[in-house]
């Protein structure tokens, strides 16, 4: 009785792994660099800047999938 034929072309296409994302808001630095503002409604900003924890990705600079 012959061996019935086993299919051996089958493979496991395994996708490659994706790079991380970068964050699009911080641009993979988990921090984001906002003007100060004065005054009321917001209306001066001033020469300076301020860091913020960037809360779209919460500071690993990776945008969440
Ligand atoms: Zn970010």
């Amino acid at each position: 009785m012959p061996a019935a034929k086993k299919p051996s072309t089958r493979r496991k296409i395994t996708a490659p792994e994706p790079a991380p994302a970068t964050c699009p808001d911080c641009q993979g630095t988990g921090e984001i660099r906002e003007t100060v503002r004065v005054g009321a409604r917001k209306g001066r900003a001033t020469d300076d800047h301020q860091t913020a924890l960037c809360l779209t990705c919460w500071g690993t600079g990776h945008a969440a999938d």
